[in-house]
């Protein structure tokens, strides 16, 4: 291969000494002229800091502090497996250092009882920290502080990076190593603001950190090794008999992604699309299996390449008979929502009205009460977003008749094609979605054809 790579590595591919074996295994086979590793934590580590603080936060610091108790050792035990009981004093430092600030940072938040954004994302990020200090010292190559080059602002918990600054800090941090053919073990999920606070990039953001990395280093791969081959053609714990993609555009990518599909964080194809650098996504414990590659204008020739959902979302349909069609009437809508920071997903409109699909999580109530003062509002919770992904999807007459009588007689309450027409998204019921998946999947994907996922060890 000419140039860099960046190879990630999901929570699930480093959970305990064997899988960090098989990672490093899996780097060192690699032909690159140069490596950045980007570590999630340990599986089920950012889970159990998130857990601790809201203890803490409770004012329960003992339970607070013997949950840290439980996941130091569970790092120490890798340590200690790792390197056969004789776990060089650095390292060992290095997780006690951890447990002191942790420890700190909860019996703070005990006290005060709460645990403020700021403090959280210091707490949760030590997994990362953790997890990467621990492959770096089997490997014996350097290890560096992701919070150096991932500059980013001051959103903590939701931070968004800048990417200027991030190739600036690359080229001092992290360049000079891969000049050199290296390899340099980092961190997934973490940065840190201007002032050198640590921030998080939200859940599952250590596929984002690869690419903000690859794009930093013009990368001439991207690669996020995960559980599963690949991006598949639904969520196989949903649908069992979901198949590997080999190939799929940036933007169904990025669709997929958007819509729910947990394999790839929603911002990971951005940075690597203005550089067109590939980005693959392969099995860690499948290592010579199938694999999905994602480039510009790759497209997997098939009127639907994948199905991806989301729930809950809540549908607002405002409805006023006489004004619809009048002007600045959904500008009025949409002024109301800006203003509230509500975003919208879906849009569908009829002649009298107009729907909206929402995060669950929004501050609905508020707008609901603003918008009835010129139009009849509805709020229907509990709702799922069930997209058809592909890029032939504008050229195949007939899909959105397909898929209606896949799915008879259960009630579609919205449908709508996206703008880029490579996403038609369909409304359910929650409670309707993992049926709906399913038979949206044997009509367009056929049972005859599916392959199985391999889960297993290679
Ligand atoms: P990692 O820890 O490696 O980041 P994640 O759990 O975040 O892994 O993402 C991988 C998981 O995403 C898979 O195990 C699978 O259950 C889920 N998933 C959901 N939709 C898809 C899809 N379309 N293709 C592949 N995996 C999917
Ligand atoms: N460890 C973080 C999380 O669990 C980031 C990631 O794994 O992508 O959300
Ligand atoms: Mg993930």
């Amino acid at each position: 291969m000419s140039g860099p790579v960046v190879m990630k590595f999901g929570g699930s591919s480093v959970a305990n000494a064997e899988r960090l074996r098989n990672v490093a295994d899996i780097v060192r086979s690699e032909d690159a002229d140069g490596i950045v590793v980007v570590l999630s934590a340990l599986g089920g580590v950012t889970d159990a800091l998130f857990s601790c603080g809201k203890t803490a936060a409770a004012r329960n610091e003992a339970g607070a502090l013997g949950g840290l108790g439980r996941i130091m050792e569970r790092h120490r035990e890798v340590a200690g497996e790792l390197f056969g009981g004789a776990v060089p004093d650095e390292l060992a430092d290095f997780i006690a250092a951890a447990e002191h600030e942790l420890s700190l940072l909860l019996r703070g938040s005990a006290m005060l009882g709460a645990l403020p954004d700021q403090s959280l994302d210091a707490l949760v990020g030590h997994g990362e920290l953790l997890s990467s200090r621990l492959l770096a010292a089997f490997m014996q190559v350097p290890w560096l502080d992701a919070r150096l080059v991932v500059r980013t602002d001051s959103r903590f918990g939701q931070a968004r990076p800048l990417p200027a600054e991030i190739r600036d800090l690359a080229g001092k941090e992290v360049l000079p190593i891969l000049a050199r053919g290296g390899i340099v073990v980092t961190q997934g999920y973490i940065g840190s603001d201007a002032s050198g606070a640590p921030t998080t990039l939200g859940r599952g953001g250590s596929d984002f950190s690869a690419s903000l990395f690859g794009a930093a280093i013009r990368a001439a791969e991207i690669q996020i090794w995960t559980d599963v081959e690949g991006v598949l053609t639904c969520d196989p714990r949903v649908v069992p008999d979901a198949r590997p993609v080999e190939h799929l555009g940036y933007d169904e990518a990025a669709e997929l992604a958007a819509f729910g599909a947990k394999v790839l964080h929603p911002a990971t194809i951005l940075p690597a699309v203005e550089l067109g650098i590939p980005v693959t996504v392969r099995n860690s414990l499948l290592r010579k299996g199938r694999f999905t590659s994602i480039t510009r204008d790759a497209s997997s020739g098939l009127p639907v390449t994948a199905l991806a959902s989301r729930a809950p979302v809540s549908v607002l349909t405002v409805r006023s008979p006489g004004m619809l069609g009048g002007a600045g009437f959904l500008a009025r809508i949409f002024e109301a929502f800006g203003r509230r920071g509500v975003s919208v997903d879906l849009v569908s409109t009829s002649e009298v009205s107009v729907s909206m699909t929402v995060e669950a999580s929004a501050p609905l109530e508020g707008l609901a009460e603003e918008l009835s003062s010129f139009a009849d509002v509805r709020i229907e919770r509990e709702r799922a977003i069930v997209a058809l992904v592909g890029e032939q999807l504008r050229r195949t007459p007939g899909v959105a008749g397909m898929a209606f009588s896949a799915l008879r007689d259960m009630n579609v309450e919205m449908i709508s094609l996206g703008a880029n027409e490579i996403n038609l998204s369909l409304v359910v019921a929650q409670s309707d979605a993992p049926e709906a998946l399913r038979r949206l999947h044997a009509a367009f994907f056929g049972k005859e054809n599916s392959g199985s996922v391999s889960k297993g060890v290679a």
